[in-house]
């Protein structure tokens, strides 16, 4: 298996990532001393870019220039697919199109992909890769199965490469292979603007906080239940389970890989209590827990356990609520 390396020169930060992919490669076993880290290198860029100064890094023994008149991910797919070989592994830049091109490129392929990854090995012939999840609480080991192999490199990695110093892979190369399609582009993506999602949730802010987990046992059961939150005053946030099955946003997870909070109460509705949900209600003023299992970890937390359904617990909770508006 061959370890070859794209990357799109259309990103102003080309340079970086080169350093990156160069510094990766250094470190992978099968590098050997003098000769370039990557067997094979796509170089993606417009026909105007200076690709003498991207080929003197010498990033790969073969270079293959994609040209196009812009960037568009489609038809860079469509002429980068056909010249994969499907046994080897491609790692492309850790930049927005590095990830949608490794991606797509496996997707298409039938192959498997890893984004973000931080260290690349060989298991059994077949590669083994290193990511940190859960904001970085966590280092996962994937072993991938299906060839081509596409991954891409966490952002950050290698930025102090002492390659360009040492001139170690500095050279010039030889009848790099020049493909154009810069006549075939129709319509192109001229500018794209990533806006994220305002988080609208409020949960790191809340007073009253209902924790809903998945004994809330439906989409329906935790809007029931989440709606008896706004009645109360309240936010709602959700265990992992809760988000996993599509039953509210993203931005409503609770827990080390999500939001943490110190609401003065907090009522934790048919959640468990594991630790990697406890940590983000464990600064509440007062913990109610509602559980139909009396020995669930949640009950020796709170500071009030109640043994019941939760939804009928709630209906009663809206009840009590109700009549005291009245009065
Ligand atoms: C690396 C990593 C990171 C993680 N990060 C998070 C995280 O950020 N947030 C998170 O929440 N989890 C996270 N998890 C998952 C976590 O370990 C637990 O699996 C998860 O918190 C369990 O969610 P739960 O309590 O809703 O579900 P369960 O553990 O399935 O608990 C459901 C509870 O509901 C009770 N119940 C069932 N029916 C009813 C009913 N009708 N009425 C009342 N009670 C009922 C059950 O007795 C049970 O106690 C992470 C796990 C890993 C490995």
């Amino acid at each position: 298996m061959n370890v070859n390396v794209v990357l799109s020169c259309f990103n102003p930060q080309w340079e970086n990532h080169a350093h990156e992919l160069i510094g990766f490669g250094q470190t992978l076993e099968s590098g050997e001393k003098g000769k370039a880290p990557f067997a094979q290198g796509f170089l993606i860029g417009h026909p105007s870019f200076d690709w003498r100064s991207a080929m003197k890094r010498r990033i790969a023994d073969e270079i293959v220039l994609l040209y196009f008149t812009a960037y568009s991910p489609e038809q860079v797919l469509s002429t980068l697919i056909p010249l994969f070989n499907t046994q080897d592994l491609y790692v492309f830049s850790g930049d927005f199109a590095g990830t949608e091109l490794a991606v797509r490129s496996a997707a298409r392929k039938g192959g498997s992909s890893v984004t973000g990854i931080r260290a690349l090995s060989f298991e059994g012939g077949l590669p083994l890769v290193r990511k940190r999840l859960y904001s970085n609480y966590v280092e996962g080991r994937f072993l991938m199965k299906k060839p081509p192999f596409c991954i891409t490199l966490a952002s950050g990695l290698f930025e102090d490469t002492e390659h360009e110093k040492s001139g170690a892979y500095t050279g010039s190369m030889s009848d790099p292979r020049i493909i154009n399609r810069t006549e075939e582009t129709r319509s192109q993506v001229l500018d794209r603007t990533l806006i994220p999602l305002p988080s609208k949730s409020g949960l790191a802010e809340a007073k009253l906080l209902v924790a809903l987990g998945y004994g809330a046992g439906s989409k329906e059961g935790v809007d029931e239940l989440a709606d008896t939150a706004g009645i109360l005053g309240g936010e709602f946030g959700v265990s992992r389970p809760v988000v996993m099955h599509g039953w509210a946003p993203m931005d409503r997870l609770l827990g080390v890989s999500g939001m943490m909070t110190r609401p003065d109460l907090c009522i934790a509705a048919g959640v468990s209590g594991s630790q990697a949900f406890y940590g983000a209600i464990e600064k509440s003023g007062f913990i109610a827990a509602v559980n139909t299992d009396k020995d669930a970890p949640i009950m020796k937390m709170a500071d009030v356990a109640l043994v019941a359904e939760c939804r009928e617990a709630f209906a009663l909770l809206r009840r009590l609520h109700q009549e005291t508006e009245k009065q």
